[in-house]
């Protein structure tokens, strides 16, 4: 099968005419921050505020020729504008009307209350990498860690279950927006800003930009560790945040299978490649807990991902079993770490928690001994 690229995505866009103007959305450059990720198109449409009320057919359009493709899985289409509307508007974050488009942030001016950023990555998807964020995150603000969560996963946000979280963010300052609060953490998702079906005219930088907006934009307070659920797999996007966020570490979620093949091992050279230190791999569904005997099987063998890691020549932070009891508190909105805090698996994560803490502080401490990272994108 030919692979889906950003030509077959313009060309069909070229059919979509805005009324107002007589041209077609390519020609008048309306499309921005077009993303194509394993069937997933993503795209913004730049409109003057004023007209974005009016122009939710035109995005929809847009959105539905693009589906329409061979290879799309989901389309999706924002409306964008460059400067704040005057008035109203849905919760998103915004800048101060003609503050300078910022490039290659460091660390300090991104996030300057913010200790440590620790990345969360899988080589794939579905191996329970948000799952063990989320839980990772509650096991560290349990320990006494001032944590946020951010979900960098703009394609399919998902803390908004994981979390449980309803509502969307207030503005304390009526500049940024606040971190919504749960289970002991702060967390921000697209999830709590862009309703599904609901058009949203995105105010200030483009869609790629969001998760630089989620930082900036966000006013996080101070903070030891903020956890990135990082999209998952290792394509372009990945590479790009892992280069964009000003990160501590990266730990590798993965599975007992891809830790024996290829994909945990794409992930860690991904981070190798863009210079960002690999804290340790998580082995997720390491065993099989029965909910009937709760007996242990060890479907994989035992020790195996302990010993691939240590040949890949990076640390093993401990194994998480497969349990239909994180699953289902996950998907119910309550993390194990909270749902069952003196259970086996909260004291797994909690393991795995001072592990990744203590890998942090040695990355700090090293920091301080040298001159600090300046990352450019
Ligand atoms: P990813 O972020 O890698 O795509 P998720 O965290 O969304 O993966 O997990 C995928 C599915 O697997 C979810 O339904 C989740 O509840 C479930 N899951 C994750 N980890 C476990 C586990 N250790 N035991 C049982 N189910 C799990």
């Amino acid at each position: 099968m030919t692979e889906l690229t950003e030509r077959d995505v313009l060309d069909a866009l070229a059919t979509v005419i805005d009324r107002e103007r007589c041209q077609d959305v390519v020609t008048l450059g309306m499309v921005k921050g077009l993303r194509i990720q394993d069937g997933h198109v993503m795209f913004a449409l730049e409109v003057e505020a004023s007209r974005g009320p009016r122009l939710e057919p035109l995005r929809k359009e847009a959105e539905e020729v693009v589906h329409k493709l061979k290879g799309v899985v989901t389309a999706r289409a924002m409306l964008t504008a460059e400067r704040p509307a005057s008035t109203g508007g849905p919760a998103a974050p915004r800048r101060s009307a003609g503050a300078p488009q910022r490039q290659a942030p460091m660390h300090g001016e991104l996030l300057p209350e913010v200790k440590a950023i620790v990345a969360v990555a899988s080589g794939k998807g579905g191996v329970g990498k948000s799952t063990t964020a989320v839980n990772l995150a509650v096991a560290l603000a349990r320990q006494g860690h001032r944590t946020g969560l951010l979900d960098a996963d703009v394609y399919g946000p998902s803390m908004r279950r994981l979390l449980g979280i309803a509502g969307n963010p207030g503005s304390s300052d009526g500049v940024r927006l606040d971190a919504m609060e749960r289970f002991g953490i702060k967390a921000m998702s697209m999830a709590f800003l862009v309703e599904e079906e609901t058009p949203i005219v995105w105010r200030g930088p483009m869609v790629q930009s969001a998760l630089e907006q989620m930082m900036r934009d966000v006013a996080w307070g101070a903070l030891d560790v903020l956890v990135v659920d990082m999209p998952p797999g290792t394509g372009d996007t990945q590479l790009t945040m892992a280069q964009r966020v000003p990160l501590a570490g990266a730990v590798i979620v993965s599975t007992p299978q891809d830790i024996a093949l290829i994909d945990a091992r794409k992930g860690l050279n991904m981070f190798r490649k863009v210079d960002v230190p690999v804290l340790g791999i998580i082995e997720n569904m390491s065993y099989f807990i029965c909910p009937h005997c709760q007996g242990r099987t060890d479907i994989f063998g035992h020790g195996g991902a302990e010993e691939e890691a240590q040949r890949l020549g990076v640390d093993f932070l401990g194994g998480i079993p497969l349990d239909v009891a994180i699953r289902e508190t996950s998907d119910g909105g309550t993390p194990i770490v909270v749902a069952d805090p003196d259970g086996e698996h909260a004291k797994a994560y909690l393991g795995i928690a001072s592990r990744v803490w203590e890998r942090v502080e040695a990355v700090i401490a090293g920091r301080a001994a040298s001159a600090p990272r300046i990352v450019i994108q």
